[in-house]
């Protein structure tokens, strides 16, 4: 080319009218379609490589520049850019949620590469004119497929964007309905001591004024019992907002699981009585080793699940506690009898306010059946199991009060060998004579 023929050809694409000269329109068009199959080959190669690494990278992708060269070719002959709305589509919808995330894939961005990419090959492998009459040629499919891609990408965004603040609001309501039950549920909870309280206290007034010889006693350890279940429940706030705000600090030291779940018999042997329960602890591998963690925190996070197992299950029920090892960790499980919990609920139950159940059913006594609580023994015993560096998870078919399929909670605790802090090691000595010592 790069004669006369194109020169007067290019009339038509500054908007000349050709109808009068159709061969002439038809040689242009050839010759430009000619061009474009020579650097072709060149062009995929080149492209390819400047845009992919790895060659089954490479492979797929070439298949999308062939397609992508197919459409060029249809629509610089057609004179008809549309040809090129399927790719841009496909390109522009292929980000994945990562890509938007972090604001990686630019189809505007390849697309240009593309572009400077053509213009060096056709700088490269075509004479001057013929490079000139090529890129004038594509200038307008060009030109098209860079504000398609623009609009579509800029409508990508706009979509991720809503959709993000539709998270950001459904989480927000979230919040504030578990705040707002949470506020009920509190206040619920800490009013029942309080009255307790209350009326032990206006006992003891009148029982100063009347003859002596009454024993104060009983009106005390009610009182006592009211300012227990107080503390409590403050306590279990002040722990949320410790795990919250990352501030809850373990105090490492040598542990056997079977002691502290022998302590945890005793201490729930009364409500397990009350309740006519089993509580089966077997001798799980793990239980006798040795591990440094937190005991107290440990036997609080064991505590409020035995607790809730006790809660959950009907009266006569079975919980049993098992356990095995697993590579650096002990694994120990509780599982119940009880009403079981719905497989939608499971992620929630663990989360702080979450799933709380109707307000009327709380502060019926700690061990009742379905006596909820605040709604914050679980999410306590998570944040103490992640500070370990462990995790708990709960498996159950689902809610059924009539056939009470029972729940299963994993705690996987890291069998840490060795305290946290080298002095507390020094303390102690190594794991060996620790062992050999039991
Ligand atoms: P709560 O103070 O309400 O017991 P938790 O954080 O201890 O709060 O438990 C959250 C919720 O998880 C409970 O209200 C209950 O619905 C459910 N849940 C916990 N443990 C069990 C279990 N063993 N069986 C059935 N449901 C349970």
């Amino acid at each position: 080319m790069g004669d006369g023929t194109s020169r007067q050809a290019l009339k038509f694409c500054k908007g000349e009218r050709f109808v009068k000269t159709p061969y002439l329109f038809y040689t242009y068009i050839m010759s430009i379609q000619q061009l474009l199959r020579q650097i072709r080959p060149a062009w995929l190669h080149r492209v390819s490589h400047a845009m992919t690494r790895g060659e089954s990278v490479r492979e797929s992708f070439q298949e999308q520049l062939n397609r992508f060269y197919d459409l060029l070719e249809h629509a610089v002959v057609t004179g008809d850019p549309s040809w090129m709305d399927t790719i841009i589509l496909d390109w522009a919808s292929a980000p994945t949620q990562t890509d938007l995330d972090e604001k990686q894939y630019n189809v505007s961005a390849l697309l240009k590469k593309i572009i400077t990419l053509t213009t060096e090959i056709a700088r490269e492998m075509l004479s001057e004119s013929d490079a000139l009459d090529m890129l004038v040629a594509l200038m307008p499919v060009y030109a098209y497929i860079l504000e398609k891609a623009a609009r579509l990408e800029v409508e990508a965004r706009v979509a991720y964007i809503s959709n993000q603040l539709n998270e950001m609001r459904e989480k927000l309501e979230r919040l504030d309905r578990s705040k707002s039950n949470f506020i009920a549920v509190a206040a619920h909870e800490l009013k029942t001591p309080l009255t307790l309280i209350e009326g032990y206290t206006s006992m003891m007034r009148d029982l100063a004024t009347s003859p002596p010889g009454e024993s104060l006693d009983p009106l005390l350890q009610g009182i006592d019992t009211g300012i227990r279940r107080l503390r409590e429940i403050v306590d279990d706030m002040i722990d949320v907002s410790l795990i919250d705000n990352n501030l809850l600090s373990l105090n490492f030291q040598p542990v056997w699981l079977s002691h502290l779940l022998g302590l945890l018999r005793s201490e729930l042997s009364e409500s397990l009585e009350a309740r006519q329960q089993t509580l089966e602890i077997r001798p799980f591998p793990g239980s006798e080793q040795l591990i440094f963690a937190d005991p107290e925190r440990l036997y609080q996070a064991l505590r409020n699940i035995l607790t809730n197992a006790i809660k959950y299950t009907p009266d006569g029920g079975r919980i049993t506690v098992d356990g095995r090892t697993l590579p650096g960790f002990i694994e120990v499980t509780i599982t119940d009898t009880g009403i079981g919990i719905a497989p939608e609920d499971q992620p929630l139950i663990f989360e702080k306010f979450g799933n709380l159940g109707e307000v009327s059913l709380h502060s019926s006594g700690k061990t009742k059946f379905k006596g909820g609580g605040p709604g914050l023994g679980l999410a306590i015993a998570r944040g103490i199991i992640e500070a370990h560096g462990g995790t708990i998870w709960v498996e159950s078919e689902g809610y059924d009060e009539e056939k009470c399929p029972g729940s299963t909670f994993h705690l996987l605790i890291p069998a840490r060998s060795e305290p946290s802090d080298s002095r507390i090691a020094k303390l102690f000595g190594s794991e060996t004579e620790l062992s050999s010592e039991t």
